[in-house]
């Protein structure tokens, strides 16, 4: 495990920064991933998990000083998205959503929202990101929400599915269409949604299966009424704003992923280096030391290029959209085919729930789903080489 060890000590990350990681790094393999399995079978929501988050303040690190929080690195914030992941998957995608929805407030609310709205998501509160719904998945521009304005309101028609966070959240991002300009991408526009707005319930709640313990629930908008001042930007700049989101939110994903992986690589070179077969350890074999040669590089690679972007983001690089799609792409079919390699490695024991592997080969199958299924970046990276015809 040096390889791994020693690119995490090459992070620079400041002596506040390490503290934090550090802290959350003891909670994470301590009380969270003992409480991984009970949750994953249980499928409750880990408010015990979320207390001693808060307890910890980790959603001050994403949120600036001026609006309550103690903003720290994107390098530290993906690092802590990691550590979490690998000890409780669900848990790890409940804290990062927070991040992902509300990073857009940070990034284009006025002053007057951020002092009224941000305070409360540093302080502990829970955000969702709302943008598919149920004809609108990889093409999400074919979203039908409807925004109407009606004086100093904004009524909202509509529903969203699978939203992590849905039936938890204080705080909803939420994309629509503002009906006077139509159908097209032009009309797509972001507001936020405070928890309690009249005319939003709640539709059925997913059975999953893995990140069993977070909660993805379809939203419905029956002449839902939001204050016209919980606009984000102009009407019709949605598409902006979502776009520039997922540069964000997509180096998250992929440190999740990547979470997953590490975890799943540590518990597989555990194991094989104690289980005897013929007699030998089973890390004896030829065979299985090339493939986890394979595999550690694989690991190595994806999170060097997670820090790659990290570096990009926390200097001030907005244009990380295909970096980004490389790394999810790349850190996401890691995380499958690692936990899958990891339950081989464990044999017939690998497939029953007293071994971890079993659990996180569950829940890295959705990360090459959600944030773009990998196809949709395939395509974006693809594109990206195709010149203009001479
Ligand atoms: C557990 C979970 C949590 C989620 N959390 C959120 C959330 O918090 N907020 C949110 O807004 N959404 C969330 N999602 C939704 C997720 O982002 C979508 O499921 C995803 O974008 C895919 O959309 P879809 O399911 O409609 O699949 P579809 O778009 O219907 O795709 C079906 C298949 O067709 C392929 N396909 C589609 N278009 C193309 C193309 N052009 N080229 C090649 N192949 C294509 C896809 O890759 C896929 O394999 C979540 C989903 C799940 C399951």
């Amino acid at each position: 495990m040096k390889l791994l060890h020693r690119l995490d000590q090459s992070l620079s990350l400041t002596a506040e920064e390490h503290l934090l990681v550090d802290s959350l790094k003891r909670l994470a393999r301590g009380s969270i991933a003992a409480r991984a399995a009970r949750f994953d079978s249980t499928g409750e929501f880990p408010w015990d998990n979320v207390a001693e988050l808060n307890a910890l303040g980790m959603n001050a690190m994403f949120v600036p000083e001026a609006y309550g929080g103690a903003a720290l690195s994107y390098a530290a914030y993906l690092r802590c998205v990691m550590e979490l992941s690998g000890a409780c998957a669900a848990t790890g995608i409940v804290w990062a959503t927070n991040f992902h929805a509300t990073r857009p407030l940070m990034e284009f609310g006025t002053d007057a929202q951020k002092q009224r709205l941000l305070p409360r998501i540093a302080a502990g509160g829970l955000a969702a990101l709302c943008i598919t719904e149920p004809t609108a998945g990889s093409d999400a521009t074919g979203m039908r929400t409807r925004f109407s304005p009606a004086g100093g309101e904004v009524v909202v028609n509509g529903g969203k599915t699978f939203i992590s966070n849905g039936d938890v959240a204080d705080l909803y991002l939420l994309f629509g269409k503002w009906e006077p300009l139509g159908d097209g991408k032009d009309a797509i526009t972001a507001m936020i949604v405070e928890k309690g707005a009249p005319g939003l319930r709640f539709g059925r709640r997913e059975d999953k299966m893995g990140h069993r313990a977070s909660s993805t629930t379809a939203l419905i908008f029956e002449d839902c009424r939001v204050p016209r001042a919980n606009l984000l930007g102009e009407p019709g700049g949605g598409l902006d704003i979502l776009l520039r989101s997922l540069n964000k939110s997509r180096p998250s994903v992929a440190a999740h992923a990547l979470g997953i992986s590490r975890a799943a690589f540590e518990d597989a070179v555990a194991y094989i280096n104690e289980r005897r077969q013929s007699g030998k350890r089973i890390v004896e074999f030829q065979g299985i030391q090339f493939l986890l040669a394979d595999l550690a590089g694989e690991q190595a690679l994806c999170e060097s290029w997670l820090w790659h972007v990290a570096r990009l983001v926390d200097s001030g690089v907005q244009d990380v959209g295909l970096e980004a799609s490389l790394l999810k792409l790349r850190a996401t079919d890691l995380a499958m085919r690692m936990t899958t390699e990891a339950v081989q490695l464990h044999g017939g024991y690998g497939y029953c729930k007293d071994y971890r592997v079993e659990r996180l080969m569950r829940d890295a199958k959705i990360t090459q789903i959600w944030e773009g299924t990998n196809q949709i970046h395939r395509q974006l990276i693809g594109r990206s080489f195709m010149q203009k015809p001479g």
